[in-house]
């Protein structure tokens, strides 16, 4: 039998792209250095890449759901350019203060994933630069979350330190690609964690 795809959740904005508060517009998109190159090393690897995203700036009014769209069809197009294609983008437009199915850290577009594209979650990953990204892929049961220093990364991990004890903390996407390409398959039946509690300092 076939195993199940694994995949890689990604948070966007300080994770792919550049953090730029509440960005709307196509020409704000900026790709992260290295971080075409890191995707297109994990889907050569056999991940289904799918993009995670909050973006309350619809739910506060700042700006339309039309552009939240408009950029990531840009930001599809520029990874296309270097062969990379994302499986699916999952937005919560909500405020934070406002019921959401799927706004992070609920699991709930994982679990949508999960059940569309048959993934075994356990063999799956989260990346991203906020507590919420991490949380979001633990409450999934992903084999682990990954904390990027960029965008908010470094403040995060400064702020909540013990609290992301069982992150994997990487400087950027590029390393945290390298990481996960280093673990290899997982054992048919999940395994107890590998290493320490804090299972990469990179
Ligand atoms: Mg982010």
């Amino acid at each position: 039998m076939p195993a199940s795809p694994r995949a890689i959740f990604l948070d966007r904005d300080g994770t792919v792209i550049e953090e730029k508060d509440y960005l709307c517009r196509v020409e704000e998109v900026a790709l992260l250095p290295g971080a075409a190159a890191a995707l297109g090393r994990l889907q050569a690897a056999g991940f289904l890449l799918f993009f995670v995203t909050n973006q309350s700036g619809v739910g506060r009014g700042y700006f339309t759901m039309r552009e939240v769209e408009a950029v990531n069809a840009h930001l599809l197009a520029e990874l296309a350019r270097s062969g990379v294609r994302i499986a699916r983008t999952y937005v919560a437009p909500e405020a934070p203060d406002r019921p959401s199915r799927g706004r992070k850290p609920s699991p709930q577009f994982l679990l949508d994933a999960r059940d569309e594209f048959g993934l075994a979650l356990e063999a799956c990953y989260m990346i991203g630069d906020k507590k919420i990204d991490l949380e979001c892929g633990w409450n999934a049961g992903v084999r682990r979350s990954i904390l990027v220093r960029t965008g908010y990364g470094a403040r995060e991990e400064a702020k909540y330190g013990p609290a992301l004890v069982q992150a994997v903390v990487a400087d950027d996407l590029a390393a945290a690609a390298q990481w996960i390409l280093a673990q290899g398959e997982p054992a048919a039946a999940p395994a107890a964690e590998q290493s320490g509690p804090r299972g990469a300092q990179l």
